[in-house]
């Protein structure tokens, strides 16, 4: 029997190392397990979102805009910048670099933090106990007080399009194209599939993607979503709505894609397919036989509001449980969880997690959209501004776009901000402290905003709430 814990978490993404830190913080002896086996293999902290999701994608999210700035936009600045091209093999070193540092900086914050780092696959043995598989194959068990699950999730594979090493790959692979594909298929119009679809349509890919949905972003302000459509089609992005792939074969060094539409089945030829159809719970291991952790019917571990399972002291957090699939809702829950088992009050409002696309422009998102008010039977007032009229936008040349408000008509409260823009997910924290302030769009429009700020436009978009906007004519009359 090895060392015994107040806390083990398994698993060292956002939700795991998180909770661990917070944990340590807290003055609990605490252990985090890890089986991760990075690029250099040995084991790595972070989970999807340092070693293949969020972290990475921005990498060349951000390298693939600015070559088409500087491809295309810089001229109208005066810039001559005639020879622009792009290394993919040195924009995914950078990626890399950036990956192994932050994975690496997690493992030093577990040593500041006084976390024990165990590598290797934990597997919940009883309400108190680990088993820990090694790589060498060797198990050990330890003890623990409290166990928080923080296994993660990973990405859905669907019958009619098996993957392909290196033809037809999930986000992961997308990841590590080490050229641009001349055509390019995505299937799935969702978050993740728009944003790796934009990478590589900026570096020149023809982009076809298939959404089986009639909606795009049907979760986003159906007047911000729509605007985002035309944005992302304008440059490039052929987003075939209503469209069902059905099958994708590898004939040669093309892959053939069969969907349906309203027209019938369709046929289609790309160089290299992404599926991108979602993500599901990764449970697999996690539970040993004979330990009965409750799942829900989508296999996600069932917990309650401050994520306890219906095993005493046993917790689980982030992608593996109910919620949206991102890192900060991943943490939130991760420092409630290791609060409360310090004895400390906790709780997590889920009604103000912000939500972000990071195309270009970005889109982002808190709180209920017009739509969903309106079938809830609430009455609402809504303030939009665009980003055409905001003087910072024209002298960043990025004047596409609208902020928008949604806030009750009675009690003026603000339900929600919805905004396609120039850096739309720094400015969508403003509504969420407005909303965890419980703010009405008056307190955001009385408010001093600095000048010229791309910020300025939710400013005009709280003000016109009430039909005070000062650099718009105004649809509604003043109050
Ligand atoms: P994970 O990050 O999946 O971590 C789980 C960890 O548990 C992994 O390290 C895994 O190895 C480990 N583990 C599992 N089982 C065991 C076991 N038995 N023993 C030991 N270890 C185990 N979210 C955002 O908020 N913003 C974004 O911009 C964003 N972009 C994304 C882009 C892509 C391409 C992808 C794929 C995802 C993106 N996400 C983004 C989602 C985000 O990555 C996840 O929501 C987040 O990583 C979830 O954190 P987690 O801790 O629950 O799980
Ligand atoms: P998300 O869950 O946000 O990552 O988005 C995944 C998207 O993939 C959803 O919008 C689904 O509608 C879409 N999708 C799932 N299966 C298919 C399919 N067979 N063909 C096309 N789109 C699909």
């Amino acid at each position: 029997m090895a060392d015994k814990f107040d806390v083990i978490v398994i698993g060292a993404g956002p939700g795991g190392y998180v909770a661990a830190i917070r944990a340590a913080q807290l003055g609990l002896k605490t252990a985090c397990v890890e089986k991760w086996v990075g690029k250099e293999g040995n084991v790595v902290h972070g989970g999807t979102c340092l070693n293949v999701g969020c972290i990475p994608s921005k990498a060349l999210l951000e390298a693939s805009h600015k070559f088409v700035e500087a491809k295309h936009d810089f001229d109208e600045l005066g810039i001559q910048a005639p020879d622009v091209s792009m290394d993919v093999t040195k924009m995914m070193s950078h990626k890399d670099k950036i990956v192994k540092n932050l994975t690496g900086g997690i493992s030093g914050l577990f040593k500041a933090n006084g976390v024990t780092s165990i590598e290797g696959a934990g597997k919940v043995a009883s309400g108190k106990q680990v088993e820990v598989t090694g790589h060498d194959g060797k198990t050990t068990m330890y003890d623990a007080d409290n166990i928080i699950i923080a296994a993660g999730s990973v990405p859905i594979e669907i019958p009619p399009t098996p993957l392909v090493e290196g033809m037809v790959v999930d986000s992961t692979g997308a990841l590590e194209f080490q050229e641009t594909p001349k055509r390019l298929g995505v299937i799935g119009a969702g978050i993740i599939g728009l944003e790796l679809g934009s990478v590589w349509n900026r570096l020149g890919s023809e982009v076809t993607m298939l959404e089986a949905m009639d909606d795009f972003l049907p979760m986003v302000d159906a007047s911000i979503a729509k605007e985002t459509q035309k944005i992302l089609k304008k440059q490039g992005l052929d987003i075939k709505l209503n469209a069902r792939v059905t099958s994708s074969e590898v004939k040669g060094d093309e892959v053939v894609v069969k969907y349906t539409d309203a027209n019938g089945e369709q046929e289609t030829t790309f160089d290299k397919l992404i599926v991108c159809v979602g993500r599901r719970p990764y449970t697999k291991g996690v539970i040993a036989d004979g330990v009965s952790i409750e799942l829900d019917e989508r296999g996600f571990i069932f917990v309650d509001d401050q994520c306890r399972t219906n095993l005493p002291g046993v917790y689980a957090v982030g992608d593996c449980v109910r919620g949206p699939m991102l890192a900060h809702k991943a943490s939130e829950e991760g420092i409630m969880v290791a609060d409360i088992i310090a004895g400390h009050k906790a709780e997590m409002n889920y009604d103000t997690i912000p939500n972000v696309v990071y195309t270009f422009p970005e889109v982002a998102w808190v709180g209920i959209t017009e739509q969903e008010a309106k079938a809830k039977g609430i009455d609402v007032k809504v303030g939009a501004f665009p980003f055409a009229a905001s003087g910072r936008a024209m002298a960043n040349n990025a004047t596409e776009g609208t902020a928008k408000v949604i806030a009750d008509a009675e009690t003026d409260r603000i339900l929600g901000m919805h905004i396609v823009g120039q850096h739309a997910g720094e400015m969508i924290a403003q509504g969420v402290i407005a909303m965890e302030f419980g703010s009405s769009a008056e307190d955001l429009a009385l408010t001093c905003y600095a000048h010229p700020t791309m910020s300025e436009a939710v400013h005009e978009a709280a003000l016109a709430v009430d039909g005070h906007a000062i650099h718009m004519a105004n649809r509604k009359k003043r109050k």
